[in-house]
């Protein structure tokens, strides 16, 4: 069956290159961002020119991030998380790139710098123009004691939680790296992606055209079903416990 051909894709595979979508995460509860009764048909999105050009929208993302709105941040990573955790752990895999921004592939234990983050993460937030990092919580307490807009402590700069946001350009260094993971691999696995978004839904094209195999596991039908060597349709954590089992 098709989860003995995964296992075998997998295992022959030199280098497998993870890339993951919403879909590993609504297994944990998180809701995908583009389905009905997801987060963009509950709220309008807050562009990125606007949280920097109006105090106002700002005010009003950072209402949004600290009541927690958009569900993206509390929870727990689920077998599929762990599994990809064991695949970077064994080797087999230098790094998960990924569409999420819920900080879940960290906690999988996935080390920082082997998490390539498109979207970046909205689980802490940085300072646009020194970069500074500052925790969502410190950030918190301040606004609810003082009602002023979190600024950076360093250098008094906007704050804005870590994510890529509408109208924001994608980040250089993790779409390099991205693109550097899917020349690099023979087997390139998507993991709850329905690959519609672009750039990030080119770096499966990219591999397959570069030589590599491509196996997709998603519970819908993708844009790239068509073109992969392997096609899923199927829950991604008890896929993946099986194609990747713990020791
Ligand atoms: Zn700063």
């Amino acid at each position: 069956m098709s989860r003995e051909r995964l296992k075998t894709m997998i295992d022959d595979a030199r280098r497998v290159a993870i890339f993951t979508g919403a879909g590993i995460s609504t297994e944990s509860g998180i809701p995908d961002f583009r389905s009905p009764g997801g987060v963009w048909s509950r709220m309008s999105p807050i562009y990125f020119q606007e949280f920097v050009s109006s105090e106002a929208k700002r005010r009003e993302a950072w209402e949004r991030a600290f009541a927690g709105r958009a569900g993206w941040t509390g929870r727990e990573p689920n077998a599929g998380h762990y599994a990809c955790a064991r695949l970077v752990a064994s080797s087999k895999s230098r790094a998960v790139i990924t569409q999420n921004v819920d900080n879940l592939h960290h906690l999988a234990g996935v080390p920082t710098d082997q998490v390539i983050e498109l979207h970046g993460n909205a689980s802490y937030a940085r300072c646009l123009d020194c970069g500074l990092r500052h925790e969502l919580a410190d950030l918190k307490a301040l606004y609810k004691a003082t009602g002023d807009l979190p600024c950076c402590r360093a250098c008094g700069g906007i704050v804005k939680t870590a994510t890529i946001s509408f109208g924001q350009a994608m980040p250089e260094g993790p779409m390099a790296r991205a693109r550097d993971e899917a020349l690099a691999c023979d087997l390139f696995l998507v993991l709850g992606s329905s690959l519609v978004v672009f750039p990030a839904a080119g770096f499966p094209l990219l591999a397959k055209d570069n030589g590599a195999q491509l196996a997709i596991v998603n519970r819908e039908p993708t844009e790239q079903d068509v073109i992969a060597d392997l096609v899923l349709h199927d829950e991604i954590g008890p896929v993946m416990s099986e194609v990747v089992p713990a020791n």
